[in-house]
């Protein structure tokens, strides 16, 4: 059965510009791996009476709800009453739980502030979870077929209580439904016209989930898929990738979740082959990526960031004559970096760029977008003049995928014709 949670995460801090609500996040995953869709997220300041509100809504609509925060022992500390009333519940007072804080606090030699018993009440009816690692024990009720968790605040108190009280519960809930997720990348479309060619094949799947999300350099599409065993679950997701993946053909290229730069440093491992980067507009963001991969050392020997003329001829060989006719945002500049800096370091690959990241520098030929990049490898030089859009911060990350994709599509090529 396909079960709706909704997360109410609690703090007045979680709504200034400073605090990010986390737990939702790892909350969210526990859930989706036991095929619960969380549906709604709310963020309540330390207010009773929207706290009683968002919690009453919450009972209507959702099969499991989940609260984290406002447990601790403060005035502003609100949880604990507000869940009460929304729920119709008194609050009893629990003696062993004073009995515990009392001692926990005797053991660091503390006296236990008077407010700590606040702590002891607990929502009538309630299942006591407790909290080896703080002072606010959490809560689990049962209402009909609903579920309720009233977790603390802090991730590291949060996270064992669920993973310990709650998700063996709502696993019972639930029964045996597996999931298996995928994460696949494509680069070059965009949202729309990825969703364009998913959508018909993710909506002839039976209990599949997709999302689309857009990174600033590439389109993700995640899909999972739930069934009543592990491996129905895992043979489908795979044959739903391989559907997706024979759609979009070379513009997917992760079905794993892996990055651009792992693609690279996994087909230039497999290949024993080496790579070296001749950077203008990116500044070294192509060699940075590049070397976000760990052991990259094994491909990659370097690249060297030529931003002005002298250094593109200096280091590189470039010309003189063409950046006088051509400019250095050009097909001509570009093949000449590729080539220089293949031949100085002896790569087998090498990548070049040259472009207009703007805001300022554009031209009605070449308008502040104007990117070319060119590939030297066995067989020759090659450029491509690409126009992309966005800031210059897009530009530039947008640019350094390009050239990775550049490259992958020429290692691709090449052991094809091989
Ligand atoms: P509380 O239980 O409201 O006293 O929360 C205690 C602490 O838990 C806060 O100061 C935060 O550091 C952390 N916390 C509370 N809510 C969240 C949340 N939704 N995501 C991440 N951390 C949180
Ligand atoms: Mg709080």
């Amino acid at each position: 059965m396909q079960l709706s949670a909704e997360i109410i995460a609690i703090g007045s801090e979680l709504l200034g510009p400073t605090r990010v609500d986390t737990n939702s996040l790892w909350l969210t995953e526990q859930l989706n791996d036991i095929g619960v869709e969380v549906q709604l997220k709310t963020i309540v300041g330390d207010d009773g009476a929207r706290l009683e509100e968002a919690v009453a809504d919450a009972v209507k609509r959702a099969d499991i709800i989940i609260t984290t925060g406002g447990l601790g022992p403060t005035e502003d500390d609100i949880t604990r009453v507000s869940t009460a009333k929304a729920l119709g519940r008194e609050l009893v007072y629990h003696d062993e739980i004073e009995a515990v804080l009392r001692e926990r606090f005797q053991r660091w030699g503390r006296k236990m502030p008077e407010i700590n018993k606040r702590q002891a009440f607990i929502v009538e009816g309630a299942e006591i979870l407790e909290n080896p690692r703080g002072s606010a024990v959490g809560m689990l009720l049962e209402l009909g077929a609903k579920r309720i968790a009233i977790l603390p605040g802090p991730p590291r108190e949060n996270q064992p209580m669920f993973t310990d009280f709650v998700l063996p519960r709502l696993k019972e809930l639930v029964g045996d439904v597996f999931v298996a997720r995928r994460v696949m990348k494509i680069v070059g479309l965009g949202e729309s016209a990825v969703d364009e060619i998913a959508a018909p094949i993710y909506n002839s799947v039976e209990r599949a989930s997709t999302s689309i999300l857009f990174n600033k350099t590439e389109v993700e599409l995640h899909v999972s898929v739930r069934r009543d065993s592990r491996k129905e679950a895992d043979a489908d997701a795979d044959e739903l990738a391989r559907r997706l993946s024979d759609a979009f053909g070379i513009a997917m290229f992760s079905t794993n979740g892996e990055t651009m730069e792992e693609v690279i440093g996994r087909l230039l491992r497999e290949r024993s082959e080496t790579l070296a980067l001749a950077e203008s507009c990116t500044g070294g963001l192509v060699a940075r990526r590049v070397t976000e991969v760990a052991g990259a050392s094994a491909y990659f020997g370097e690249g060297v960031v030529t931003y002005s003329y002298e250094a593109k001829v200096r280091l590189l060989g470039v010309r003189q004559e063409t950046l006088d006719k051509f400019g250095a945002v050009s097909a001509e500049c570009a093949e000449e970096m590729a080539a220089g800096i293949r031949e100085r370091s002896g790569a087998d690959h090498a990548i070049s760029i040259t472009g207009i990241a703007g805001p300022d520098g554009g031209t009605d030929e070449k308008p502040v977008g104007t990117v070319f990049i060119a590939y030297a490898g066995p067989n020759g030089v090659a450029s491509r003049k690409f126009f992309l859009p966005g800031d210059r911060y897009l530009i530039r990350w947008r640019t350094s995928q390009a050239a990775l994709d550049v490259l992958r599509r020429a290692l691709l090529k090449a052991s094809q014709d091989r």
